[in-house]
């Protein structure tokens, strides 16, 4: 049998905790009778410096039954920070860790066959949406573009797959030794290897509240992945400037003929924007390489990503 934690962040979730604790705990209960996990699993609430009645709530239901445990940090550090104080306080008291979203929107029944695969062998589950009804075009359309991208990046992502996924102990001691400050766990939890393999499940809507997520947060963390698993764009910031070099020696060429003809070029205008043009390329080459130095910035300040005020358990 299995000791199952359950990790779920929190930030201001004061609406939907009720609801999702009571539907983890029916759920957690229906696993320990079918004797799937041990008496002693919890689900393990990571609240992200909320502002609201958040952790009052993860304290009532932790005296209500001590199934349910409270981790909280000291201030808002973000979902995948959060997640990771989550996986990594747990790593040692459980035989293995499913992460969730506090709203539920991945589906709470495919638990079963999660544990199931790693009965089977399995260091690795990862839950992958089959399809994206509930989600609006805008999203669906920006997310599976954004991850077949990440592809061609070279980075390795499970297509569909967010942070809903089982890890063994096994597999998250494997994972600590990663001490990168820059978080993009779907990304990197793949670099861990060992075997794994997916479930499949439908994502419905969030049970209640609004989404933490706005387009802001969306897309620093779609940059963050792409900075943070691949460096083509540095390298194809130096292809683009060896081909524009190489243009302007043939146009450079162009020019000298026709000077030799006794054609004058006449016209500043297309000097005025190969300049502005070159310019433009040359700041956004910069910028793409800052983003970088920025990174390697952060990487050797080695501060420490969330630090926990609160540990409440047993
Ligand atoms: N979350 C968090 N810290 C933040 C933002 C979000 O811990 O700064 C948590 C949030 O409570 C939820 C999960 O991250 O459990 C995913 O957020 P949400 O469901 O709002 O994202 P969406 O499903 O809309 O992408
Ligand atoms: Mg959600």
């Amino acid at each position: 049998m299995t000791k199952l934690y359950i990790a779920v962040p929190c930030y201001n979730e004061e609406e939907v905790l009720p609801d999702s604790s009571a539907r983890l705990f029916d759920r957690m209960n229906r696993l320990i009778d079918g004797g799937m996990i041990t008496p002693d699993s919890r689900i393990v609430f990571i609240d992200d410096g909320s502002t609201d009645r958040t952790w009052e709530l993860i304290e009532k239901l932790h005296a209500h039954h001590p199934m349910f445990c409270g981790i909280k940090l000291s201030r808002n550090r973000g979902h995948q920070n959060a997640l990771m104080a989550g996986l990594m306080t747990l790593k040692d008291e459980a035989d293995a860790v499913i992460s969730i979203d506090a709203d539920l929107q991945d589906d709470i029944e495919v638990f079963d066959e999660m544990l199931c695969k790693l009965d089977e062998g399995c260091d690795v589950v990862y839950g992958v949406r089959s399809k994206r009804d509930t989600d609006t075009f805008f999203k669906r359309f920006t997310a599976e573009g954004y991850y077949k991208i990440l592809e061609k990046m070279g980075a390795k992502v499970i297509f569909n797959h967010a942070d809903f996924r089982l890890m063994s102990r096994r597999a998250l001691q494997a994972f600590a030794q990663y001490g990168e400050v820059n978080l993009f766990l779907r990304g990197m939890v793949p670099l861990v290897g060992y075997r794994s393999d997916i479930v499949t499940y439908e994502r419905s809507e969030r049970l209640a509240g609004e989404s933490k997520y706005p387009l802001k947060k969306m897309l620093s963390l779609a940059w963050e992945g792409i900075t943070s698993l691949s460096t083509k764009p540095i390298k194809f910031v130096t292809r683009l400037g060896l081909i524009i070099f190489l243009i302007s020696i043939v146009m450079l060429l162009y020019f000298f003929i026709r000077f030799l003809c006794g054609a004058t070029v006449t016209g500043w205008a297309s000097l005025a924007v190969s300049i502005w043009a070159i310019g433009g390329l040359q700041l956004l080459a910069i910028g793409i390489i800052g983003e970088y130095i920025g990174k390697i910035y952060l990487e050797t300040k080695r501060r420490p990503r969330y630090i926990i005020e609160t540990y409440l358990k047993d």
